[in-house]
């Protein structure tokens, strides 16, 4: 069994295409390589919420299952949010961003070079891009957000090395049948995904959290 090398604790092993895992007894933040494990930083401290997600909350996306198993809490000047990471296995995954009740879900695609450069050229500026637009796919989206945002923590699987305090800019755009697409550039490259809104009910959740005050919507039961 792999072992956290900064603490002893028992650590899991990685999962296809996600290589780090967080030691929950110290919150070192690992590179797990087969039994190769060190450690390349400090996943943070993750702050209490009370989000119905959690770990291992499995969700079905256009068809597909998928289970969580990891999240990243990034922070911004006037909040924080969480990202949850849904594996559906094989190396595919997505993230889910809550926001007021809705859960978008996001996943990475290869926009045109120009769409691309575009999207750069915007992401890049501090204000002025409100209500620009790009078009992507056929579909219009009008930039709503360019922002600085910084990781709080992580815990779980991810796919990169990112805790505490690390940054990132991010542009994010709204179509108007409620499609979206973020533009992301941080230390590790920049990356383009794209998704839509969901209702909790329509992504046929199981596993969900429990906690005092909160009764478990019906629909929940089910596998
Ligand atoms: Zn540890």
């Amino acid at each position: 069994m792999l072992s956290c090398p900064q603490c002893g604790a028992p650590a899991q092993s990685a999962l296809p295409g996600l290589p780090l895992v967080t030691c929950t007894s110290c919150n070192a933040l690992l590179m797990v390589d087969g039994d190769n494990i060190r450690n390349v930083g400090d996943s943070g401290r993750m702050p209490f919420d009370v989000s119905p997600l959690q770990m291992g909350t499995r969700l079905t996306v256009e068809g597909q299952r998928g289970e969580i198993v990891g999240r990243e809490r990034w922070a911004w000047d006037n909040g924080s949010w969480n990202e949850w990471l849904l594996d559906f296995g094989g190396g595919k995954i997505a993230w889910v961003a809550e926001e007021a009740g809705y859960y978008m879900i996001m996943s990475a695609i290869q926009p045109r070079a120009d769409v691309l450069k575009k999207l750069s050229d915007l992401g890049g500026q501090a204000w002025g891009v409100l209500g620009e637009t790009v078009q992507v796919d056929k579909v219009r989206y009008t930039v709503s957000d360019v922002k600085k945002v910084s990781c709080v923590a992580s815990e779980g699987h991810l796919p990169e090395p990112i805790g505490a305090d690390f940054p990132r800019r991010s542009l994010d755009l709204r179509s108007k049948d409620g499609r979206a697409l973020t533009w992301q550039r941080d230390a590790h490259g920049s990356g383009v995904w794209a998704g839509r809104y969901y209702r909790l009910a329509e992504l046929q959740p199981a596993g969900l959290r429990q906690f005092d005050g909160w009764s478990m919507p019906r629909y929940a039961g089910a596998r």
